[in-house]
């Protein structure tokens, strides 16, 4: 039973005085778009009838078999704090589905439900936290957004440093009214970069969870005169944005990854898991990290991730183990950067696992030691890989992958790697301000 039935939306819309609401939904590309209804429509809404014309939304379908429908995902219902308080907007976030009724298959929501529903034939369920960081930039006279901060904290530092807190707070009041747990919120490493860590969920509502945050942070810097950015990496010689992802696998409300018994308290699949991960985290890399921007992240010195190798302590390893155990044990993945669609992200990461403790696969022994410090010799010995460099390696990989592409479904993948070679052409062709510097005067 969900939290909430028809019957539930209609009278909270009418109760609580909504004037629009919001039918969310996420293209393939992760970007957040609506349908929005007024109050009238919401009958029509809830029985999944509102249209929409998905030729218009980039990777979704052709114009000859453009329309849609919106299924609302009814639990997903909130009211939207920093839109006005009288006359109110809610949104309810949906799954794109065929006018015959069957699920869309370029829906990045469905993408995951199918991967869920593997999972959920072995008896598990995913769970998944986050540390989304992001920077607020200043804008400029006439409102567009700059890299400028007059902030100079850092990592951890308080007010009055640090500009960006009372913003910061009321991120965190507004996703507490929406029903968000706030773990922690500090300032990050960079000036001007802050993370909000909020509790963990199932891998669905986490991925939901991602894309509301996003939407918040966006709009309250803005309301506060701010920018707000999930780029990678906005600002060269600084440490950009990642976002961590915490897993775990829960089989009847007991974590499977936790053995007591077990030298490091970990089980045999929790191993296996890390193991999958490692197996397919460059062929996955195309999705974790999406933008050409996000190869700029990749690099040594800002406890960003660039080689394959896990670890109980050490951050400059691709994949963590955090200190907690008991039902908190979990196994973090730090390549995510926050630009990246969560629903693809999860989906692909979840099949990785499970096909690692489906074939049972062994991961290689801990790497204790800073990696980036090794020499390419030491790496080379320990047979330690490194990422993608860019986004067009990071394609490639991903072609050569069949279980990730298989993840996606053929409709998925094909868009998505046909929009992401056309983004890499389009930079491969620019003449940067580097290049001028470098050259202009040189040749
Ligand atoms: N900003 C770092 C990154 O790009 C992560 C810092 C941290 O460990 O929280 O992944
Ligand atoms: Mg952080």
């Amino acid at each position: 039973m969900g939290r909430y039935t028809k019957e539930d939306i209609i009278r909270l819309v009418r109760d609580e005085d909504i004037q629009f609401i919001r039918m969310q939904f996420t293209d393939i590309f992760g970007q957040l778009k609506n349908v929005a209804i007024t109050a009238s429509q919401i009958e029509r809404a809830v029985n999944n009838e509102i249209m929409m014309d998905g030729s218009s939304i980039e990777g979704f379908v052709r114009i000859e078999e453009s329309d849609q429908y919106l299924w609302p995902d009814l639990d997903t219902f909130a009211i939207l704090p920093w839109r006005p308080q009288y006359g109110k907007v809610a949104r309810l976030i949906c799954e794109v589905h065929n006018p015959d009724g069957t699920p869309f298959v370029g829906d990045p929501r469905n993408v995951l439900k199918r991967a869920l529903q593997q999972a959920e034939s072995m008896g598990y369920t995913f769970n998944i936290g986050s540390e989304p960081e992001f920077f607020l930039f200043q804008t400029d006279e006439d409102g567009r957004p700059t890299t400028r901060t007059s902030d100079e904290a850092g990592y951890f530092d308080l007010g009055p440093l640090d500009h960006g807190e009372s913003t910061r707070r009321e991120i965190c009041l507004c996703l507490e009214e929406m029903g968000f747990e706030i773990e922690a919120s500090h300032h990050e490493v960079a000036a001007g970069q802050h993370e909000i860590d909020f509790k963990y969920a199932d891998a669905l509502h986490a991925a939901d969870n991602i894309m509301t945050f996003k939407l918040a942070v966006k709009a309250l810097a803005q309301k506060n005169g701010l920018h707000a950015t999930f780029m990678p990496k906005p600002v060269y010689g600084a440490a950009g944005s990642g976002m961590h992802i915490n897993m775990s696998l829960f089989r009847k409300g007991r974590n499977v990854f936790l053995d007591e018994s077990a030298p490091g308290q970990l089980s045999p699949l929790a191993y296996q898991f890390i193991a999958g991960l490692l197996a397919h985290v460059q062929g996955f890399c195309a999705l974790t990290n999406p933008l050409v921007n996000s190869y700029k992240r990749l690099v040594p010195g800002y406890e960003a991730p660039c080689y394959l190798a896990w670890s109980s302590s050490n951050r400059s390893a691709l994949i963590r183990i955090p200190a907690p155990r008991g039902q908190g044990t979990r196994v973090e993945l730090r390549s995510p950067d926050p630009s990246c669609n969560p629903y693809l992200v999860f989906a692909a990461c979840l099949a990785a696992g499970l096909e690692g403790i489906e074939k049972g696969l062994t991961p290689p022994a801990e790497v204790p030691e800073n990696i980036n410090a090794m020499t390419p010799e030491a790496r080379a010995a320990l047979g330690i890989q490194r990422l993608p460099g860019t986004l067009e390696a990071a394609i490639h990989a991903l072609e050569a992958d069949q279980l990730v592409l298989d993840t996606l479904g053929p409709h998925v993948s094909a868009q998505y790697i046909t929009g992401k070679l056309r983004e890499w052409e389009e930079y491969r062709t620019q003449v940067s301000q580097w290049e001028l510097e470098q050259y202009l005067v040189a040749f």
